[in-house]
């Protein structure tokens, strides 16, 4: 129905006819099963990926070592990869290498849990040989195989097990979550990047309570930085990361920095944090004008959200926050009525640190509706202050 199935069938349709099979693997069918909307639908062959780009016209390397070719068609991209089985692991993150085989039944044997091992031929019709259909009918995530084996060859599969369980609002299968209690301790061998990506999923699931209450009762919190709180996620729901972010290092208290930091988050994310904790602290003593001149609605719905949460709705403003903007007597200080030259042309003093404090004195002035933004009122209200 959307473009990315169109452009997945396209590609199939193509591989079939140059005489390949390919099928739709891994999220898409899940998704779809689901009744979720398919963000990428990942095609999967036994042509090799020198045979799939002699198919198609248009393809990039994007991982060709792993069997993957973006394969460029009308409707869009599609990343079509071999079908593979995986060498051996011997640093619980990655195959040593991969091999290429000719077996769809063996690629699906790779995958982490049953219902990422689903596969759909373009007919429609499922391939599905370690019962993934029914676990999502129950709602379960159920590792491939042996478990323990499966999260001790990567340890990242217990963390996406934790991720998807907040993601769908799925239960862990019981002797799932026993293997991963077992294997904790390997999470150790994986990089901070890899761990934030799952983690980034994990905050705009359906319930961030219930995916952290899983990483403390499997123990893996214990190998994650920073301090989970649990008890403080419950009701948690958001659509942005970056706000799961921000919550996370509001329960770090005065460690926020080092902590955040070390999931690797830019500084353009690390200066959104600040400026939502800073807002969040001063709404213990209310906001005034100059909160509302100074952060960004986006800024303040976060620290008011997180104030909701944690039951401090008696300082929460009544008015909308975008209202209360709006009605600033200025938006942006290049609106203010004078600038620096103006101050020490009036003043004839010699310029210094002291201009850029008396325009923010002025500005709460006005922000405070105590003056107002005319030359020649600040002129005055300038000189008054000069003299006292
Ligand atoms: P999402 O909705 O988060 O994208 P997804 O299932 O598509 O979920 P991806 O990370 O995009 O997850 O991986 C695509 C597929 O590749 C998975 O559905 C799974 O079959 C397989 N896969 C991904 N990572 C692993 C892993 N670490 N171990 C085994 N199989 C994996
Ligand atoms: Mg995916």
């Amino acid at each position: 129905n959307n473009k990315e199935w169109q452009a997945a069938y396209s590609v199939i349709e193509q591989l079939e006819q140059a005489g390949f099979e390919a099928v739709i693997v891994g999220g898409a069918v899940r998704d779809a099963l689901l009744d979720r909307p398919a963000h990428d639908v990942d095609v999967a062959t036994n042509a090799l990926p020198e045979e799939v780009k002699t198919v198609f016209q248009k393809t990039v390397d994007i991982g060709i070592q792993h069997g993957t070719v973006l394969v460029i068609v009308p409707a869009g991209p599609v990343e079509v990869t071999t079908y593979r089985t995986d060498g051996e692991y011997t640093d619980h993150r990655r195959p040593q290498n991969v091999h290429f085989v000719r077996s769809l039944k063996e690629d699906l044997q790779r995958r982490d849990f049953t219902m990422n091992a689903i596969a759909m031929r373009r007919d429609g019709s499922f391939v599905d040989y370690y019962g993934g259909q029914q676990d999502i009918e129950k709602r379960i995530i159920r590792a491939v195989g042996e478990a323990e084996k499966r999260f001790a060859e990567d340890a990242l599969r217990m963390l996406r097990a934790i991720r998807f369980s907040a993601q769908l609002d799925f239960t862990i299968e019981a002797n799932t979550f026993a293997a991963i209690q077992q294997r904790v301790a390997d999470l150790g061998f994986i990089a901070k990047e890899r761990i934030k990506a799952e983690l980034d999923k994990l905050w705009v699931g359906q319930t961030v309570f219930g995916g952290i209450q899983k990483l403390e009762d499997s123990g893996l919190t214990a190998y994650l930085t920073g301090d989970f709180q649990t008890a403080q996620w419950h009701n948690f729901q958001t659509k942005d990361a970056l706000l799961g972010w921000a919550y996370f290092a509001l329960l770090q208290g005065a460690a926020w920095r080092e902590v955040v930091r070390d999931y690797r988050l830019s500084n353009k994310e690390m200066a959104f944090i600040n400026s939502v904790l800073t807002a969040y602290d001063a709404l213990k003593d209310g906001w005034t004008n100059r909160h509302y001149f100074y952060y960004t609605e986006q800024e303040l719905e976060a620290a008011q959200y997180f104030a909701q949460l944690r039951q401090l709705d008696a300082l929460i403003p009544q008015q909308s926050i975008r209202e209360l903007q709006a009605k600033l007597p200025i938006q942006h200080k290049q609106e203010l009525a004078v600038n620096g030259a103006d101050l020490l042309k009036w003043s004839g003093k010699k310029g210094g640190p002291w201009v850029k404090a008396s325009l923010e004195d002025l500005l709460t002035a006005i922000l405070h509706h105590e003056l107002q933004n005319d030359r020649q009122q600040i002129k005055s209200w300038l000189e008054q202050q000069d003299l006292t």
